[in-house]
This record gives structure tokens, C-alpha cells and sequence, in this order.
């Protein structure tokens, strides 16, 4: 299979610098307060989980073995009562008080640490959202609806268990290695030493594990992604699946997938069964020598060349706290692994970011109002790669009232005449106003809607008075009455019904069981194709634009259903502007201009009647359309 070639999006992915730094950055900093809160209690929580094992050590040295001042690391024994009976008191009020203090930190820590992380994602999942939908039609002609997908949901929680786990365990693992060094290095530091001998060879293992495991969770990472895009494309296209009896085939394709991402998974795996069962082996070595030396103290003195004495007390202390090592090493991989996972989806959002939006607002842009509806096609020329040209010096002219018929063969491009009006997409060449001189001029025309160039208004005025009907009317899943208000979403019922009355809608909607509030079903797949256009018209109405760019689709209704629908179409374009595109020729023969679009250009224009006259390209194929209908 070809390396499929570089989308937009990897572009400006590969351009992200510093990703995790940015969320921080744009996210994390307004959100301080949460990961402070977070932090804070993270460390008051783990601290006070440090601190029975260590006031056991204190109250066997006084209390029970020895008459020894009760004292704990860090603090001056002055601070403490000299009665076995009030130390004994104390060191239960500290031991049950550091499990209270815990409990209630770590209550506060995960309250405090998941507001963070997911506000953050909160902000990241909406801004990308609204990003995405900012970006013009062309990003989307590429089909990345599924990458986007992939950002707005993997990525998203990819991020959201780096901020919610990673981060906290990062944070807890400093703690306790702190923490517990700090301690046992008070209590007896040649002690410490043999115990924190494990620490380096739990380090020396993890980066083993983790030069590894890079590679692997790399690999992993792409299968997923494979597994991801292959599940969306076979769902998306589940009607070709059928139809085409091809679910074996789809089977086999996710079966290889998921079977690729298996293996990969397993061979992350694999590494992790020698990794995790290898820190707990040092783990306990470095009990059992602790144990093994510190009971020799204890019994016949310091042995090898420690000196000193070593309290029982301390003794205990030692043998608790060197078990506390191992779960937040072992989380070392974890941590890396999902920091890597952050890194490489961060930079995915970021990188969705950073796309230009390609057609947008120009800094100034005025609001178009008070519209008559006049259309001006100027020596218009576009193509969508940059390579071929799709529209070629195209100019005509409508006035208010006027409707304008585009005929022609498939291809020829007039759909994207059409979208040019609604700038969907921006016709070639640079703006007036971006020209720098006068010799920068590759004026490659303008589109102007009442004399103004559609790139001087604002997207919002444009398209409030430009209304589109296109050929594949989209429904959202909702009620009728949800999708013909769509766009004007405060419309009255009664107004509803009067657009749907107008666009022959009505009828059929009354007869539907539920109505208006019948639901459609995803994409309105519960209505026939000619209901789903008259839905689309009645929408139009109800908006009422002054011009209205219609493309034509009735070759999958019945022959009286497309005569309503033209009945229809008709009155609404009676007082307003209209861009037909029209397939069937009949329907087009009011038209004020049919315009003969071929190869991206204008090779005919005229009425009906002149270019019957003419004996040109409309007559040849005004005859092939008629000798059909009649035969
Ligand atoms: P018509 O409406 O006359 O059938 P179109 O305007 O849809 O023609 O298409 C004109 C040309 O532009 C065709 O060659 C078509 O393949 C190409 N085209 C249409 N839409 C896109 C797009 N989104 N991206 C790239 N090329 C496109």
C-alpha cells in the first residue's frame, strides 16, 4: 500500500514545538489555582501516610524497649512530653491523626486534581471544536473528518490521563522517594545507605525498561490509530459494506488491525512482565539486606565498617518504609509511556490548531445589509489544488429578481460556481486590499453581491442573505420542525409550518404520525430523498434570502414530485435572486440567462429561446433531452 501523502494536518503537527509546554501554557496557567490545590494536597497527603510507621519507630524507642526521648526526624525533642504515658498518648493521637490527615488530602488532592485536568480538556475538546468548524471546505474535501474525530476523542483522553494520572503520580513519586530518603537518612545514615542502595539499580531497570519500550509504545500507538480509522471508514461506509455483501471483506480488514494492534500490545507487554516483577525483586533485596544488617546491629553490633549504634525503634521504622518504595517506582514507565502519549497528542490538537482557517472574516469586514440581490461574477477563476484550474474566466451578472440557470455536463463546474458565491471556498488570486502595489496585481476577478466583494463582508451577513439548497440536503438527526428552523433557530411554529406549506413540505409532514416533531433519524435517513429536498427548500423559505443558490437534485424523485418541487422552487425564487443549477433542461426555460458552463467556462449564455435559436451546445443537448423524454 502507498504511505498515503501528507495531509495538512501532519504538516502543521510536525511544526507544534514544545506541545506539552503549550498546554501548560494556554491551558494549565488559567487553571493554576486547581493544580496548586492538587499539588499541595498531594504532598500533605503523602507526607502524613509517612508518618505512623515513623512515630512507631519513636514510641518503641521510649515507650516500649528503651528511655530514650521521644523524638521524630526534623524536629527538636524539646517539642515532646517526657512521660512514658503522655508519649504513648501522643504517638496514638499522631498515628491516628496522619491516617485522618491522609484520608482528607487525598479526598482534596483528587477533587482538586481532577477539576484540573478535566477543565483543562473541557477547554481543549470545545476549543478545537470550534476551531475545526472555523476551518474552510477544502481542509475538509480531504476527508479528515476522522482524524479530527480522532483528536476531539483519543487525543483528547490521552491528554486527560496525562493530567489526571501522569502528572499526580510524577508528583507523588518525588514525594515519597524524597520524603522516605529524608527520613531514613535522619534516623541512621549508614543505614540509609545500604537501604537506598535499591534506588539507583530501580533506576538503572526503569531506563532499561523504558529505552525498550519507546519504540514498542510507538508501534502500539499507530496501531491504534490503524485500528481507529479502519473502524471509522467501515462504519461510515456501512451502506457500500452491504450492498456490496462485503462485510467478510471488512471483517478480515479489522480483524488484521485489531490482530496488528495485539501483537503490539503484547509485545509492550512482554517487556512490563520482566519490568514490574524485576522492581519488586530489588524492592525485596533491599528489604531483606536491610532487614539482614539492621538485625545484626540489633543483636551483635554494628558489623562491616558501620559504626554507631541502631535503635530498635528505628529498626522498625527502616523495615516499613523500605516496602513503600516499590509502587511509586514501578509507576516510572507508566508515567513516561503516557507522557509520550501527551506529547504526540498535544501536538495532534495543537497542530488542528494551527491550520489556518483559510477563508475567514478580513480584518475590517462589513456587515452585508439591506440586500437587493444583484450578483456579479467578475472574471472569476479558482481551482482547489492550486494545479488545475476548475473555474476559468467565468463573468455574468444578475439582477435583483433575475434567476440564472447553469447547465452543463458533470464536471463542468458548477457547483463550484455556486460555491464560490457562499465563499465556501475564495476565488484564486489575492484580495484588493492584500495587494501590497500595483504590480502585485494577479487579480483573478471577485464575486460581488450588490457591487461589494463577497471577501469584504462579514461570513455571517454573507450567508444570512445568501441562502443554498444543496444537492445532498443534509438533515440533523432531530425533529422535522428542528431542521427546517435550523439556521433560524427562534422561528415560531406557525412559522414553520407556513415554510413547509410553501415548499409543498406540508402534506406529507401532517400525514407522518408524530408530525412536525416526527424525528429523522441519523442524517434523516427515515425520509425518502425528495421528502429530505422539500425539508431542505422549507428551510430556505423560512430563511428567506435575498439570493438563493439552488442545486438542483431531482433525478431521484418521481416525475409529480419534481414538478411540486418546481412549482415550489418557482414561487421562491419569484421575488429573489436565483442560481439554478439545473439538470433537466425543462426546468430552466424561464430562466432570465441559462449560462452553458463547460470545462470551467462560460460557451453559451442566453435565453431559452436565443439559444434554441443559435443551434449551439444548449439545442444539441435541449434535443438529446427532449428525444429521451419523448422516446
Ligand atoms: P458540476 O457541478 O458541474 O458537476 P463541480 O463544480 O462539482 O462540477 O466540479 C468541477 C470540477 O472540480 C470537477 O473536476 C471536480 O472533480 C472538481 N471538484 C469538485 N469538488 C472538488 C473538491 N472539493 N476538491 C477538489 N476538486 C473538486
Amino acid at each position: 500500500m502507498a504511505e498515503p501523502e501528507e495531509s495538512v494536518f501532519d504538516r502543521y503537527r510536525d511544526r507544534v514545538d514544545r506541545p506539552i509546554r503549550r498546554l501548560f501554557r494556554v491551558y494549565g496557567v488559567p487553571e493554576w489555582p486547581y493544580f496548586a490545590a492538587g499539588m499541595v494536597a498531594n504532598v500533605v497527603a503523602r507526607v502524613a501516610s509517612l508518618l505512623p510507621p515513623v512515630v512507631l519507630g519513636a514510641a518503641i524507642d521510649s515507650v516500649f524497649t528503651g528511655d530514650a526521648p521521644f523524638d521524630l526526624p526534623l524536629l527538636p525533642a524539646s517539642l515532646f512530653p517526657n512521660t512514658e504515658v503522655a508519649q504513648f498518648e501522643l504517638s496514638v493521637a499522631l498515628i491516628a491523626g496522619s491516617f485522618v490527615v491522609t484520608a482528607v488530602f487525598t479526598y482534596l488532592y483528587g477533587v482538586a486534581a481532577n477539576l484540573f485536568a478535566h477543565r483543562v480538556m473541557h477547554d481543549v475538546r470545545t476549543d478545537s471544536f470550534a476551531k475545526m468548524q472555523g476551518l474552510d471546505m477544502s481542509f475538509f474535501d480531504d476527508k479528515q473528518t476522522g482524524e479530527v474525530m480522532s483528536v476531539l476523542n483519543n487525543d483528547a483522553s490521552n491528554l486527560e490521563v496525562f493530567l489526571d494520572d501522569a502528572l499526580q503520580n510524577s508528583a507523588r513519586l518525588v514525594v515519597m522517594v524524597a520524603g522516605i530518603t529524608v527520613v531514613l537518612v535522619s534516623e541512621n545514615w549508614q543505614l540509609a545507605v545500604v537501604t537506598l542502595s535499591a534506588i539507583p539499580l530501580m533506576f538503572l531497570l526503569t531506563r532499561w525498561f523504558m529505552v525498550r519500550a519507546a519504540p514498542r509504545y510507538e508501534r502500539q500507538r499507530a496501531a491504534v490509530g490503524n485500528l481507529n480509522t479502519r473502524l471509522e471508514n467501515s462504519l461510515a461506509g456501512v451502506e457500500l459494506v452491504k450492498s456490496s455483501a462485503a462485510e467478510d471483506h471488512e471483517t478480515g480488514r479489522v480483524t488484521d488491525a485489531s490482530y496488528r494492534f495485539f501483537q503490539d500490545t503484547m509485545d509492550v507487554l512482554r517487556l512490563s512482565y520482566v519490568y514490574r516483577p524485576g522492581m519488586e525483586l530489588l524492592a525485596g533485596l533491599s528489604f531483606a539486606v536491610t532487614f539482614a544488617v539492621g538485625g545484626y546491629w540489633l543483636l551483635y553490633g554494628a558489623p562491616l565498617f558501620l559504626t554507631g549504634t541502631l535503635s530498635p525503634g528505628a529498626f522498625v521504622t527502616f523495615i516499613f518504609l523500605t516496602q513503600r518504595f516499590v509502587t511509586p517506582l514501578a509507576e516510572v514507565s507508566n508515567i513516561v509511556d503516557q507522557y509520550e502519549n501527551a506529547k504526540a497528542s498535544s501536538a495532534r490538537v495543537f497542530g488542528l490548531m494551527d491550520i489556518p482557517a483559510g477563508v475567514e472574516d478580513a480584518d475590517g469586514a462589513t456587515e452585508l445589509t439591506g440586500v437587493d440581490g444583484r450578483v456579479e461574477y467578475d472574471d472569476v477563476t479558482f481551482s482547489y489544488d492550486d494545479e488545475e484550474t476548475v473555474i476559468d474566466g467565468v463573468s455574468f451578472e444578475a439582477n435583483p429578481g433575475d434567476t440564472v440557470a447553469l447547465v452543463g455536463p458533470t464536471g463542468a463546474g458548477k457547483s463550484t460556481l455556486c460555491k464560490l458565491l457562499l465563499r465556501l471556498y475564495d476565488v484564486d488570486g489575492s484580495h484588493p486590499s492584500a495587494r501590497q502595489t500595483e504590480s502585485d496585481d494577479v487579480n483573478d476577478g471577485a464575486v460581488r453581491v450588490d457591487g461589494h466583494d463577497v471577501r469584504d463582508v462579514t461570513l455571517d451577513s454573507l450567508r444570512e442573505h445568501v441562502g443554498y439548497v444543496s444537492q445532498d440536503t443534509y438533515l440533523f438527526d432531530g425533529t422535522i420542525a428542528e431542521n427546517v428552523a435550523y439556521g433560524e433557530f427562534d422561528a415560531t411554529r406557525e412559522a414553520v409550518i407556513e415554510a413547509a406549506k410553501a415548499a409543498d413540505a406540508h402534506e406529507f409532514v401532517a400525514a407522518l404520525p408524530d408530525g412536525y416533531d416526527t424525528e429523522v433519524g441519523e442524517r434523516g435517513v427515515k425520509l425518502s430523498g425528495g421528502q429530505r429536498q422539500r425539508i431542505a427548500i422549507a428551510r430556505a423559505i423560512l430563511a428567506d434570502p435575498e439570493i438563493l443558490v439552488f442545486d438542483e437534485a431531482t433525478s431521484d424523485v418521481d416525475t409529480e414530485t419534481e414538478r411540486r418541487i418546481q412549482e415550489s422552487l418557482d414561487d421562491l425564487a419569484d421575488d429573489r435572486t436565483a442560481v439554478v443549477i439545473a439538470h433537466r433542461l425543462s426546468t430552466v426555460r424561464t430562466a432570465d440567462q441559462i449560462l452553458v458552463v463547460e470545462d470551467g467556462r462560460i460557451v453559451e449564455r442566453g435565453t431559452h429561446d436565443a439559444l434554441l435559436a443559435r443551434e449551439g451546445r444548449y439545442a444539441d443537448l435541449w434535443s438529446v433531452q427532449t428525444s429521451t423524454l419523448d422516446g
